[in-house]
This record gives C-alpha cells, structure tokens and sequence, in this order.
C-alpha cells in the first residue's frame, strides 16, 4: 500500500510541475498574441513585469523538474516520507530475498548438441563437483569463475544449466539486470545473499545471465547503484574459497566492454567462447529436435540452408514447423512447412540473427581476408581471431596482431570496393594495441601512422593476391570453415 501511495505522490508533483510549465507557456503565446493584436500602445511597465514573470515561472518549473532529484537532497525529509521510502526498501529486500532461489535441473549434457569443445572444458568442472575429493587430495582449486561469451541464443544458459544437472547440484540463475535496482545498496545487497544462500547449499552453480549489465567497465556512464553492485561481486569473488564448492558461471556477448578487474585471476579467470552453430553443428542440433518425428527433406541440406541461425532459431524453426504440420492435419513434416516456419521466424517477433546472401558475401570475404593474411584457421561466424600469447613480444609480432585484426575490413575496401563495418572489436582490438605500441612500449612515435602503414601493406598484398582470397571466399560459403 505504502508503494502504491508513495508512486502516487511521485506521479502527482510530476503532474503538478509540468501543468506549471504548460500553464506558463499558455499565458506567454495568450499575452504576446494580445500585445501584436492590441491596436493600443503599450505603456507602463506592469505588461513586461507580466511576461517576465511568466517567464520566470516557466523556467523555475522546467528547472525544478529537471533537477528534482538532486534538489530533494537538500530538502529535509518529513517523518512520513522516510517512513513510505523505508518500507518501499524493505518490501523489494523482502522480494530478493524471495527470489534467490536454486532450481533443481535435470538437463543434462545429451540436451545440448553439438558444441563439443564446450562441453569438454566444462566438464572438468563437473568432475570437480562430483568428486571433490581427488582435487582436494592434492590441494588443486578450480577457477571460481567461467565466462561464457557469444552471441544470444546459442546455448550459454543452457550449457550452464547442463553443468549443474551432470553434477546434480543446486542451480542459482539471476540476471545482470536484476541486481540494478532503483534503491542504491540493494543490488550488492542481493548479491551478498545470493553468494550466501549458495555457499550454504554448496557444491552450487551461480550462473549470472547478460553479466554486462552489472560488470560494465568502471566509470563509463557512471552509476553509483551499479558500481556499487559490482564491487560487490568482486569482492564476494575474493571472499570465497576455490573449494568451496561454489562456481560462479557468467554470460555475456559484450566481453569489450567488461571490466578488466572481472577478468583477473581469481574472478572470471577462465573463458569460453561460443560461436554461432557450425554447419555440423546445426546438424547436431536439428537432429536432436527433430528426434522421433517424421520429415520429408534431407537434414544435411537443412544444416546448409540454416547458416547464421543460432542454436535458439533452429529449436525454434522445428517447432514453428511442426505447428504448421498440424495446422494442415500432416502426418509428417515437409519441406514446405520448414519454409513456411522460416518465414515465420525471419518476420516474426523476436529478432534472430539470420544473414541474406548479401550480407553472407560480406561476411565471407571480411573472413576470407583474416585467414588468408593470418594464416589461422577461420569459421565463417567465428568472431576475433586468436592472438597468440607471446611473453616477449617484438614490434613485428605485435604489427602482426594489429594487421590481422585488420585485415577483414581491409579485404572489404579492396575487393567490394566499399569499407564496412562488421566485427568491431577487431578494430577496437587493432587500435589498443597501436595505442600500446606507441604509449606504453616507445616502439613508433604515431598511432595514426602506424595503423596507416600497416593497412596501406595490407591493401597492396590483397589486391595482388585477390584470386586466392576469393577462393577462400567460396569455400568458406560452401563449408562455413577454411583450414589453412
Ligand atoms: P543463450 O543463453 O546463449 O542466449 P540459451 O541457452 O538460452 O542461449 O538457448 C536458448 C534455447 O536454445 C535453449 O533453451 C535451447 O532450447 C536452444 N539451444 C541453444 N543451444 C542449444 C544446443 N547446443 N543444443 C540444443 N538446444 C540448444
């Protein structure tokens, strides 16, 4: 009730100041229209007393509205008031505390097709959790946080649930979103408890959905709430023993824009990264939903003709399909309803990452340009290349790091003629570490012109070698992957 009326109050002085701004705005338009109408000549200065006091009080409405907040500071608070903010607080503590709760899942690794390689570095984690014993004996601790990073839909939330299920223990799911409140306090607050509840369930997962949310760089729009939130999990991370039996699994897509303090030894230490479904892997995937029903169409040309759809989309396509079956009272699934569902899906309400041809040609040929001056092995959705760790860096290696970074939107500009914009981390990636080059390590005197050497080299060695480059182009449109 005491939400409900303090919401009130709120609306109210809302209203309040804006029909004080309207009113003003009327009177002014009313007044001027009179003195350009009025045949009389104005004198005495009561007309411009007038108008600048509506002015004035136009002004004082707009500027109360605009800096309520800061000014209630400064307002001392009335007892009643505290008393509705208080109880405003207590019944959204009283709701976190109703919220952290664990879920017992029974999804396992056989619910998650493909993805193989994930799997395999989680699985020591499963092994940790059910045996505890055997790492302990020799004093071994596993990273106390995995970040899983990629695009949504394809499996994050998943995979983690599928952790817990093979290792049979408690399962506390919460969304970065969810611990930024309105109340400043209440979100490190909520992850206080959480960390709490789930040491006392150990062994436990936490898995922390969309972490960008909370674990945005410092200082980069600032909020204190958030801040305030994160430094909170940091040091719950600290606090907690690598035994102890909690895990802390995180999701994001952002991983740029994290900050660096997450990422240090001890918190997140230990990253997977999970791409869009490979064509085998989409294989994986449809057959798996696909299990038990009868269809008419051959998978693997399914698997092909679903490049760029996440493994989300794909469950979805199944299942918008099989509706279409029913709807025509079929017994089994043809092609045509794998069309329909597709359509369906493209111009549906939830946005799904699906490429047309033209943006496939882009994506190709950025791709294209990265194995072929990287020498790496490049998937067609395969985001950043891998940089090799090199303890000991030379000014060629870290060129080198630099022009594979760029050389997808060089290989762009040179054989489409066009720049475009496709993986921005990699230009992100480039930059810092032209920036480092001449900041920190004193190897070159201008970020500028280093970046634009190392393009202009890059430009002169794809346009001579733009045959091979397509050619990798093509296979990467046929097989989705090129292996040098
Ligand atoms: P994310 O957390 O990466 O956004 P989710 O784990 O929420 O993605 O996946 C959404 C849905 O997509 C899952 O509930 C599941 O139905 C399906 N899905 C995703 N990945 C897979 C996979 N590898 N195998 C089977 N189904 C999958």
């Amino acid at each position: 009730m005491f939400q409900n009326l303090n919401k009130n109050d709120k609306n109210r002085n809302d209203k309040n100041l804006k029909m004080m701004g309207i009113s003003a705005i009327i009177l002014i338009i009313l007044f001027v229209y009179m003195l350009i109408k009025s045949d009389h000549i104005i004198q005495g200065n009561s007309y411009y007393f007038g108008i600048v006091f509506l002015f004035i009080l136009m002004l004082t409405a707009f500027g109360l509205q605009k800096y309520k907040e800061s000014i209630k500071k400064y307002i001392p608070k009335n007892k009643f008031q505290e008393e509705l903010e208080n109880s405003e607080a207590k019944a959204q503590e009283k709701t976190i505390s109703n919220t952290i709760q664990a879920v017992k899942t029974d999804t396992t690794f056989k619910d998650v097709a493909g993805i193989d390689e994930v799997k395999e570095e989680l699985e020591e984690i499963v092994d940790f959790l059910n045996n505890p014993k055997k790492y302990k004996k020799y004093d071994v601790s596993l990273p106390k946080g995995v970040l899983l990073v990629g695009p949504p839909g394809v499996g994050k939330t998943l995979i983690a649930k599928a952790v817990a299920g093979e290792a049979s223990v408690p399962f506390f799911y919460q969304s970065g979103a969810s611990f930024v409140h309105i109340y400043v306090g209440m979100g490190a607050k909520r992850v206080r408890e959480l960390f709490e509840v789930a040491k006392a369930k150990a062994p436990a997962i936490i898995f922390i959905d969309e972490i960008d949310a909370v674990g945005k760089a410092r200082g980069v729009g600032a909020n204190d709430e958030r801040e305030a939130t994160l430094n909170e999990l940091l040091t719950q991370m600290d606090g907690f023993d690598g035994n102890s039996g909690v895990i802390v699994i995180a999701a994001t897509n952002k991983i740029e824009v994290l900050d660096e303090a997450l990422l240090r030894a001890g918190r997140f230490d230990r990253r997977v990264f999970l791409a869009l479904p490979s064509k085998d892997d989409r294989q994986k995937i449809l057959e798996l939903y696909l299990k038990g029903k009868k269809y008419n169409f051959e998978l693997p040309k399914l698997a092909s003709y679903t490049s760029g759809f996440s493994s989300a989309a794909l469950a979805t396509l199944v299942n918008e399909a099989l509706l279409n079956m029913i709807k025509r009272d079929g017994k089994n699934i043809e092609k045509d309803d794998m069309e329909c569902a597709k359509k369906k899906i493209r111009f549906g309400k939830k946005q799904h990452y699906f490429l047309n041809e033209q943006e496939k040609e882009i994506l190709a040929t950025y791709q294209a340009s990265k194995a072929y001056i990287s020498k790496q092995k490049v998937a067609l959705f395969d985001e950043g290349i891998n940089a090799e760790d090199t303890i000991y860096p030379s000014k060629t290696q870290l060129e080198n790091i630099i022009a594979n970074n760029l050389s997808g939107s060089v290989g762009l500009e040179v054989i489409l003629k066009e720049p475009y914009v496709v993986f921005e981390s990699e230009l992100k990636e480039a930059k810092k570490i032209a920036s480092q080059v001449v900041e920190r390590y004193d190897m070159a005197t201008s970020e500028t012109l280093l970046l634009q050497t190392i393009k202009s080299k890059l430009q002169e060695k794809i346009a001579t070698n733009k045959d091979e480059v397509l050619k990798i182009k093509d296979k990467l449109l046929k097989d989705e992957v090129f292996e040098v």
